[in-house]
């Protein structure tokens, strides 16, 4: 199966995939292509506080307003848990990292209203892009995950690119 099902946007497996293929045509062309890797902020609170239905309706919104800004010749997937990644052909450091903060925005903007309870919350995003020393779409993705680390020992609710 290449979609989860709880979002209904593609899983890991189908992001490993595409980036299999994204990376290699990047790579032999020189092309650009970048990785964002967004995590929620204090996902746990959200489950520890409001209860674990609505953080499977908080992972479900989130999904639906990231998924209408994706473009059909780009990836969207739940990487993890509460961990989302968007792979990006054609799109350089730069637009990509306008684009993270656009969605940072919209995430801190947007009210999560579930059953009468209305909550805000805030994401971390990494961005990366592909540079000639990495030799697989693993070290793409390590990358963004590193930048997604240091945007969360920063202090959350940003974008490091
Ligand atoms: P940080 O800001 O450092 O990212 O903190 P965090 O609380 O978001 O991160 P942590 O990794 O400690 O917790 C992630 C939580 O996400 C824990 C787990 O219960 C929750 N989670 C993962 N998958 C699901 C899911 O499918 N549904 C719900 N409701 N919760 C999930
Ligand atoms: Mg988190
Ligand atoms: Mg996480």
């Amino acid at each position: 199966t290449i979609e989860d099902s709880l979002t209904q946007i593609a899983n890991k497996r189908a992001l490993n995939d595409f980036l299999d293929k994204e990376f290699a045509r990047a790579k032999r062309y020189q092309r650009d292509l970048t990785v964002i890797m967004v995590d929620l902020d204090h996902f746990k609170r959200v489950n520890d506080s409001y209860g674990h239905l609505m953080g499977d309706f908080v992972l479900r919104e989130l999904a639906k307003i990231i998924s209408s800004r994706i473009r059909k010749e780009e990836m969207f997937a739940r990487y993890g848990g509460e961990e989302f990644c968007i792979a990006l052909p054609e799109m350089n450091s730069e637009k990509a990292t306008t684009f993270a903060e656009t969605l940072r925005g919209l995430i801190a903007a947007h009210s999560f209203e579930f059953e009468g309870t209305a909550i805000k919350l805030t994401a971390s995003l990494g961005v990366a892009e592909l540079s000639s020393e990495m030799g697989r779409f693993e070290d793409l993705v390590g990358a963004a995950d590193e930048k997604l680390y240091k945007a969360k020992r920063e202090g959350r609710n940003r974008v490091v690119s």
